[in-house]
């Protein structure tokens, strides 16, 4: 059985993908820049899903593909290039001190909100994990069927 937190991840990666998919289910690796279906890529993450202070952020998944993840291990090099074009340094340095101040950065704690340091510090408990999960799985369904995902 997926633990609460598994499903929230899995259900806000699969509402990343859909959403950035086009009206036909296709979507670019954040990495190499390849198009493909939604359906046979993953939603990759910059910073590694094991690090909860980002583990939700819109700004650190985005659709990858199979051998970007896997073999290339993220191919983390071109996904922070591609992903400084896409949502700028500021966006990216917030993500990267996000994961600094969970790890004890003073310096990285201070640079960020009140939200951001708030989110950092609480400890989200099985339940919230669940009603994550719930609502981005009712997202990615929408998204689905609007974007015919299933019938490709
Ligand atoms: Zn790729």
């Amino acid at each position: 059985m997926p633990s609460a937190r598994e499903k929230a991840l899995t259900a806000f990666q699969k509402y990343r993908r859909y959403l950035l998919a086009d009206g036909n289910g296709y979507a670019t690796c954040i990495s190499c820049g390849k198009v493909g279906h939604v359906s046979k890529m993953d939603g990759g993450h910059y910073e590694s899903r094991k690090n909860k202070a980002t583990e939700l952020e819109p700004d650190n998944v985005w659709p990858q593909c199979k051998y970007c993840n896997g073999p290339l291990s993220g191919n983390h090099v071109a996904y922070r290039n591609r992903l400084i074009s896409r949502i700028g340094m500021e966006r990216l340095q917030r993500l990267e001190n996000m994961v600094m101040a969970s790890k004890g950065s003073e310096e990285a704690m201070e640079s960020l909100s009140e939200v951001d340091r708030k989110a950092i510090t609480t400890k989200k408990r099985d339940k919230e994990y669940l009603e994550i999960a719930k609502r981005y799985d009712k997202l990615a369904k929408e998204l689905e069927k609007e974007k015919l995902i299933k019938n490709a």
